[in-house]
């Protein structure tokens, strides 16, 4: 078993090969290990008694070797428009945070990677937090399962978008492996069109990423020149836009799909004619949608919301060069669970 040595180890963090390959292990075939999976995540066993398809000698055996324990949020808060905000306490007494957003046709949750982030965007509290620790699989895959099982959602997923706490690619493994268990036949069965990976930037993570999935690529671009974007994300000076650009350019896009820019419009940072004007020519001849974020205001950040005008000003020089281009209000502002506002948990208001 490769996965933290001397450990319990949380089933939950291997894929169903990776299961696999420990079950046998330990004697016990294939079929066994397909059994954990679907009962850790179609069935949501909080612990081995729960699994009753399995014999008393076989659920003896698990809990010597793994530490299954329920993943539940310890806090959650609603906020007036619909989202809801969970908290969920490590075993190292951290907080991750998930937000369940009520779109028009379907839900999107929003689900962390990271404790903390070290990208340092300077408009977001999860950067000011620094990096505490990466999340590991099951961290990231629990928070799936928990607000699934709570709202009753198996039938009607909702989307993910891995788009919380952290910059995904930074925890690359352990974001792949999470994907794998998501899209497994034997546990949720998640489709590639209903996951979405949003990154700052990384570009070696960019490549990997088309390599190793067919979900969705999500780029927080936020400025269309190296000058005003090293400023507001210091990834910008290890992989300025033209690398950044080259890597989309070449990145595998399946026939119907569109890689998603996240532009948050800053008032009086990168919400002028003349950036939108830069932006379109930025991206021309890639296959793309815009979504242009209204800065949510924070007290961590001196930075204003644009002024309305200016946002529709914005929006309408991308609609005239052909882009898709919708406003998305980020929602929770109220409940501290708005882009980049997410992170207040996590050095340990979590109860220990
Ligand atoms: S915006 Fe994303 S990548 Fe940047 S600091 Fe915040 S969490 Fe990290």
């Amino acid at each position: 078993m490769k996965k933290d040595p001397g450990c319990m180890h949380d089933p939950r963090d291997y894929s169903l090969p990776e299961l696999s390959e420990a079950l046998q292990q330990m004697g016990l075939p294939p079929f066994r290990a397909r059994q954990l999976f679907s009962w850790l995540h179609q069935k949501q066993a909080a612990n081995s008694d729960q699994m009753t398809s399995l014999p008393q000698s076989v659920r003896a055996q698990l809990q010597e070797t793994f530490a299954i324990r329920a993943f539940e949020p310890f806090r959650t808060e609603s906020s007036k428009d619909g989202s809801r905000k969970y908290v969920f306490k490590t075993a190292d007494g951290h907080g991750i945070e998930s937000v369940l957003i009520p779109e028009r046709r379907h839900l999107t949750l929003c689900i962390s990677t990271q404790i903390g982030c070290a990208m340092g965007c300077s408009f977001c509290c999860t950067g000011q937090l620094g990096l505490v620790r990466n999340l590991r699989p099951g961290e990231i895959v629990g928070q799936v399962l928990a607000i699934v099982r709570e709202h009753g959602l198996a039938e009607r997923l909702p989307n993910i978008v891995y788009m919380g706490m952290g910059e995904p690619l930074a925890n690359y493994d352990n974001l792949i492996t999470s994907i794998r268990i998501l899209q497994d036949e034997h546990g949720l069965n998640y489709s590639h069109r209903k996951i979405t990976v949003s990154t700052c930037g990384l570009v070696p993570g960019i490549a990997a990423l088309g390599r190793d999935t067919d979900v969705n690529l999500a780029v927080s671009l936020n400025a269309p020149d190296d000058e005003l974007r090293s400023t507001l994300m210091p990834i910008n000076r290890t992989y300025p836009l033209a690398i950044l650009l080259e890597a989309l350019r070449g990145y595998p896009l399946p026939p119907r799909k569109r890689i998603t820019f996240e532009y948050i419009l800053m008032r009086d940072v990168n919400d002028s004619d003349r950036h939108a004007r830069a932006l379109a020519g930025l991206l021309k001849g890639l296959r793309c949608k815009i979504n242009l974020i209204p800065f949510n205001e924070h007290s961590g950040s001196d930075v204003r919301a644009p002024a309305e005008r200016r946002l529709a000003g914005f929006q309408s020089i991308l609609v005239a060069n052909n882009y898709t281009a919708p406003i998305r209000r980020s929602k929770g502002a109220d409940i501290a669970a708005a882009c980049g506002q997410l992170g207040r948990s996590a050095g340990g208001d979590a109860p220990r």
